[in-house]
């Protein structure tokens, strides 16, 4: 149906919108980071979503603390134990278009004085976020994003990821976060395995790797193949490092599981290539990606810029656009 732009919308027509905007928003939030079931592909609600940010920013009278906009994931699994976050883990903001992205960097650069700024390009894995607190070295506690206040406790599950080290080979203190993610492959043989079984298939790699994590019971996480990439310290002082890929470089040496394929660029032509490069490339990655993530490299930057109440000022995600679907639809036809 042909909707109103919201250039044309009034403030009586707006908040008619708004109320069944968001409900309709907060239940595929829940579908999606609850229940691990989406049933509306991301792009869809990328657009609601999008408009509910459009007609907040014409009204601003009409945000409350309750909205979409303003709230981190979901609340989680009621089973699993919940684990507060001493640095609350955030959202990231997103854009959809290069011209969008190169927009962004313009007002970033504007606002810091800058007229060049380095950045660190990593690709956006399509997966579930992971906190790992390591205690002298040793691996003591995992949870997931939840709300970003309060994430559920996975521990036992993520000690039966392979690429997660118990052990680090210095007696470390440190939180490090990242993507827990599922392979491609093992996404395959694990919805051929359940259709086979009669059980319900998942939609996505993302989904499926909410849902292998995210379980009661641990030895059903070994069995599903789950995989990680570490792209981030709130302290990074702990590590010494002074910028995002020395951080990456860092965080290699200690024994984490980090893409290979970040990349520190300083100008719009190099940021162009890597967008070229990776949209062209992401279907033949062995794990799904869905964007690019951009983060200022320099991390003292990167604190001065600090964040807004859902996504931090440093990072943003330029979003691939949609064309998930026909993707696995595609490998599954030349798999069988
Ligand atoms: P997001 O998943 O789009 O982006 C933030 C996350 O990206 C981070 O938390 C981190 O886990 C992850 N990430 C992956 N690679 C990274 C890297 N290299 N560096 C830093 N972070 C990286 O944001 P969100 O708030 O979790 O959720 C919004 C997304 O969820 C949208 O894509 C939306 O379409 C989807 N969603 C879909 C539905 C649905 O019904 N289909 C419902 C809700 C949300």
């Amino acid at each position: 149906e042909e909707q109103r732009p919201v250039a044309a919308l009034d403030l009586a027509a707006a908040k008619t919108e708004i109320g069944p905007l968001r409900t309709q928003l907060k239940q595929w939030g829940r579908e999606y980071y609850e229940q691990d079931q989406p049933t509306v592909e991301d792009y869809v609600y990328d657009r609601a979503y999008q408009r509910l940010v459009q007609i907040e920013a014409r009204f601003p009278q009409l945000v409350t603390p309750d909205s979409p906009t303003q709230q981190v994931g979901g609340q989680g699994a009621t089973q699993l134990a919940k684990v507060p976050h001493e640095v609350p883990m955030l959202s990231m903001g997103d854009v959809f278009s290069p011209a969008e992205l190169a927009d962004f960097n313009a007002r970033q650069q504007a606002g810091l004085a800058v007229d060049s700024l380095a950045y660190n390009l990593e690709l956006k894995i399509d997966g579930l976020s992971l906190s790992l607190v390591y205690e002298a070295g040793q691996l003591v506690q995992a949870s997931t994003r939840g709300n970003g206040q309060i994430g559920e406790d996975v521990t036992a599950n993520v000690k039966t990821i392979q690429d997660v080290p118990q052990t680090l080979p210095e007696p470390l203190s440190i939180e490090v976060r990242g993507e827990c993610y599922m392979p491609k492959a093992a996404f395959l043989a694990l919805n051929e395995k359940r259709e086979a079984e009669g059980l319900p298939t998942f939609a996505n790699p993302r989904n499926a790797a909410a849902g292998s994590l995210r379980q009661l019971d641990p030895t059903i996480t070994k069995q599903r193949q789950l995989a990680t990439f570490i792209y981030y310290v709130p302290d990074f002082a702990t590590l010494g490092v002074t910028t995002q890929a020395q951080a990456l470089a860092r965080l290699q040496a200690l024994g984490f599981a980090v893409n290979p394929h970040s990349r520190v660029v300083t100008t719009p032509a190099e940021i162009e290539s890597y967008l070229t490069e990776y949209t062209a490339q992401r279907d033949d990655l062995p794990y799904g990606i869905d964007g690019i993530v951009e983060k200022v490299n320099d991390l003292a930057t990167q604190v001065q810029l600090g964040n807004t109440v859902k996504v931090p000022r440093w990072e943003i995600a330029y979003k691939f656009p949609p064309e998930e679907a026909a993707t696995v639809v595609r490998e599954i036809e030349w798999t069988v």
